[in-house]
């Protein structure tokens, strides 16, 4: 009987989301590249493009280019090769099924072009959630949400000049149960809500959470309306992941992190209907990214790239 209880709880922890799947699934285990770039991998010196990693609607792409190219998506400038020649790309939910990638240096233009595979996002149903992270409608709630929303902002224009990006990503934390995959289109409390850009893992208050890949901390808030103890990491290329509703803060803004460094704990805090971990991933403020396609696209492109040299 306890046990069935243990699990109905573990179900009910959704996160600013969360009605759990049907079937519970464990966190996607991830096989982490070991060359380094280094020395034996010098960056190109004439314009090339190579990129690899996950292309589909929500994923990232690693490229490689001659350093300080500008690189553009489907036309649209995005970012500058660093001094290492890598950028790293990504697909928004509703990117079309091609993408092209080009790089533009010293007059030339090198261009690829990949299809991004579709992915289809559940309807989810998440009740019992506090009805002022909703719907807010108190005055002092809406002050609060608008000066919480200004910090986060600061936190999403970081543009460290790190290569945290290339440390093959790990989950951030060990066990737990999958609750709410990235991207499900969400009715909080019956109101329709904007897609949930954030993969929930359910796991017991006070599980540490570790950073997935180096990088720098740029904000580090204990109490948050609606995300209660959040911290974001720029890895680098503006690549920020961000660790929602935590019971324990870690860190400070402007430390460096490690890969695997704990950098505080599992909560409830925020909108929430129990303690999970809700992960989320943007790229250069503008996209927001699956981070459990990443990972495994992350590690999988440098491994290619490096292959290649
Ligand atoms: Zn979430």
């Amino acid at each position: 009987m306890r046990a069935v209880a243990g699990l109905f709880a573990l179900l009910l922890a959704a996160c600013a989301a969360g009605e759990a799947p049907a079937q519970p699934e464990a966190p996607v285990a991830v096989e982490h590249p070991v060359e380094a770039a280094g020395p034996a991998n010098p960056p190109p010196t004439t314009l090339s493009l190579r990129c690899a990693g996950a292309f589909t609607q929500g994923g990232v792409a690693l490229c490689r280019t001659l350093p300080g190219a500008s690189v553009a998506l489907d036309g649209a400038t995005v970012g500058v090769a660093d001094a290492d020649g890598w950028v790293v790309v990504g697909f928004t939910r509703e990117h079309a099924a091609a993408a092209e990638v080009s790089a533009s240096a010293n007059g030339g233009t090198a261009t690829a072009r990949f299809d991004i595979a579709p992915r289809e996002f559940d309807i989810q149903r998440v009740n019992g959630l506090p009805q002022q992270t909703v719907t807010p409608t108190d005055p002092d709630v809406l002050a609060r949400i608008r000066r919480e929303a200004a910090l986060k902002q600061e936190g999403f224009r970081s543009t460290a000049n790190i290569e945290g990006f290339l440390d093959g990503f790990v989950l951030p934390i060990e066990g737990g149960t999958v609750t709410g995959r990235w991207g499900n289109q969400r009715i909080l409390n019956g109101t329709p809500s904007t897609p949930h850009f954030g993969y929930d893992i359910a796991a017991p208050v006070g599980t540490p959470v570790h950073a997935p890949a180096s990088g720098v901390v740029t904000l580090a808030e204990p109490d948050m309306h609606y995300e209660g103890g959040l911290v974001f990491i720029d890895h680098g290329q503006g690549l920020i992941t961000m660790y929602l509703h935590m019971s324990r803060l870690d860190v400070h803004v402007g430390d460096t992190v490690e890969q695997g460094q704990v950098i505080g704990a599992v909560g409830a805090r925020g909108r929430a209907t129990g303690p999970h971990l809700c992960w989320r991933m943007k790229l250069r403020n503008t996209q927001q990214l699956d981070p459990s396609v990443a990972i495994d696209g992350l590690a999988r492109a440098r491994a290619e790239l490096l292959a290649q040299n």
